[in-house]
């Protein structure tokens, strides 16, 4: 089978405003109930209608994912690796499309897409290697010992796919986050047909990628069932696809009033599943003393640079910042207010987002000793266009108004000017956070230790003298962290650990040799990393692979 390079000519996809079944395009019956994305840089609707997926095109999409699981998790590593190949092949042949749809419906702007894009296309040939090399199944053979008391089996324990996985595309990254993005991905390198619930702000975004999904579906002889997509804009899509029973897995992001609800509706099932929603964070950054004595100036640009990068529409943008309640403190404020100031206004993903940082922000400003320094307004002057937006407190305020503790979902942030000897007792003050970062220097490092240590509870990852905008994709990664920021903080949703998600445990105990996976016998036939009696090895038992 060849596999095309991304300059062979791929078929011009054209967007139909259809759902993906089953390996076919239905297109929307008349009548069909349909909605237009919206455009934010004019605040029109516009392009395709699409039509809103029926509890029947859900029910045909999750039956024809479980009548792929048998085959698809029977596959071995190789053929997912190559059908996570072929998708980012596909995704780059199509590229320029996709650029154009993703640019009209988020207004993300071309450079930031196309490399949103690449890192899309990464991920997938991340997770091929990870499935290729096989040992991510973590296989552990423990030997018998019939002189032990009491006598103990054979056991040999390996990680197999859940089944079908629903996904909810994210509005803020229509690729890495979207369609083709980490839960996709994570969820085909584990052997689960994926069935995604497309976000209503990038329509023709989501059926273009899934139109190059289905094509390496066919290519690589994957069945039909492997991947669908459902469009709609309304909760009854999302609702159906974690109630149907075939589905065994959630993967979400988005807010945390929706993750919330689809973790509570999942638990409503006859049979619970897990629901893996990265919600939620204000990203508290912490700065020292020494370090806005050092680069005090250069802290206030990078983190004006950090909480407005795409309109501040990350789930890692910078929401809080302690800085000493000092002279240097006060300067970094201003500082940060007047590069604030040239940031010029920019389109949000959705009139919904828009809308709803202006409430939270309008809330958070009228709060007593709430101090608006730098916009809080609501007046869009195109689209859904929205300044930067800058609070200040200080530390006993912060510490007793919980409101200050929501995300602000866009570029908007809050100042905490407090003595420096508070930080740690402050930090305790938070909730789960994706991250937390410092911003100190070598010297003061030893001093650091207790905040340090309250971060590590607060957070998924902690950050020394960076911004926390930009999550490297790799094996050591971890976006997560303790709720709202998730709801299963022992995993990531960023970096090859996130397949761990779509995969269980099994053991098996004294089973025939003739039975076992390849991954479990004794001449390691696959050659992956084991656990052997205690020992990690890719060598045979009794012997060399
Ligand atoms: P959202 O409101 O959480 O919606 C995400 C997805 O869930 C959409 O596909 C939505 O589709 C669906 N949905 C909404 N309500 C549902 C329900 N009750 N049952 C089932 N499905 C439901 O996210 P958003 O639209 O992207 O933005 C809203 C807010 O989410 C933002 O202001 C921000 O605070 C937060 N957000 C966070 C992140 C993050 O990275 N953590 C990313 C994006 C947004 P329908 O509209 O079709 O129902």
């Amino acid at each position: 089978m060849s596999t095309p390079t991304s300059t062979d000519p791929t078929p011009a996809a054209t967007v139909t405003g259809g759902h993906l079944i089953a390996g076919s395009v239905r297109r929307p019956a008349e009548g069909a109930d349909t909605f237009r994305a919206l455009h934010p840089r004019t605040g029109a609707t516009g392009g395709t209608a699409f039509a809103e997926a029926t509890a029947d095109e859900v029910a045909q999409a999750a039956q024809a994912a479980a009548a792929a699981f048998p085959v698809l998790r029977a596959w071995p590593g190789s053929r997912r690796g190559e059908l996570l190949r072929r998708i980012a092949d596909e995704l780059e042949a199509g590229a320029a499309g996709l650029l154009e749809a993703a640019d009209t419906e988020t207004a993300l702007g071309v450079p930031r897409l196309t490399g949103e894009l690449a890192r899309a296309c990464g991920q997938l040939r991340a997770f091929a290697a990870l499935v290729e090399d096989g040992s991510y199944v973590d296989a552990v053979l423990d030997a018998a010992d019939p002189s032990s008391t009491p006598p103990r089996p054979d056991l040999r324990r390996m990680l197999v796919p859940v089944g079908p996985v629903a996904v909810f595309g994210a509005s803020n990254f229509p690729f890495a986050f979207s369609v083709p993005g980490g839960d996709t991905a994570a969820a085909l390198a584990a052997g689960c047909p994926v069935l995604v619930k497309a976000h209503p702000a990038h329509p023709a975004t989501s059926e273009l990628a899934g139109v190059a999904i289905l094509a390496a579906v066919r290519a690589v002889g994957a069945p039909d069932g492997t991947f669908s997509l459902l469009q709609g804009r309304t909760p009854a899509v999302g609702s159906a696809l974690v109630l149907a029973p075939e589905v065994q897995a959630v993967g979400f992001t988005g807010s945390t009033e929706v993750g919330r609800a689809l973790f509570d509706l999942a638990g409503t099932r006859p049979q619970p599943i897990p629901v893996y929603a990265e919600m939620g964070s204000v990203n508290p950054v912490f700065i020292t003393p020494g370090a806005l004595r050092e680069r005090g100036e250069a802290l206030a640009s990078g983190f004006a640079a950090s909480m407005t990068m795409s309109a501040g529409q990350f789930c890692t943008s910078p929401g809080l910042v302690l800085v000493p309640d000092d002279e240097q403190g006060s300067a970094f404020v201003d500082q940060l207010r007047e590069h604030l100031r040239e940031v010029p206004e920019a389109p949000m993903l959705t009139e919904g987002i828009r809308a709803g940082l202006h409430r939270r922000l309008e809330k958070a400003g009228g709060l007593p000793g709430v101090e608006v320094v730098l916009g809080g307004g609501d007046a869009a002057t195109g689209g859904t266009g929205t300044a930067p937006t800058l609070l200040h407190v200080d530390g006993e305020v912060f510490r007793t108004t919980p409101e200050l503790l929501d995300e602000h979902f866009g570029p908007a942030a809050v100042v905490v000017s407090l003595p420096p000897a508070e930080y740690a007792g402050t930090a305790q003050h938070l909730m789960g956070n994706l991250t937390a970062t410092v911003h100190g220097t070598a010297d003061e490092a030893a001093g650091l230790q207790e905040l340090q240590s309250v971060l590590v509870q607060k957070a998924g990852r902690v950050i020394w003298n960076g911004f926390p905008t930009g999550v490297a994709v790799t094996a050591a990664q971890h976006h997560g962290g303790p709720y709202p920021a998730t709801t299963f903080p022992a995993h990531t949703s960023v970096g090859t650990a996130a397949v761990l998600r779509f995969l269980r445990a099994v053991a098996f105990q004294d089973a025939p040799p003739a039975l076992l996976p390849a991954e479990l016998q004794d001449d390691n036939p696959l050659g992956l990393l084991r656990r052997v009696d205690g020992v990690s090895t890719r060598d045979a038992i009794g012997g060399t692979a």
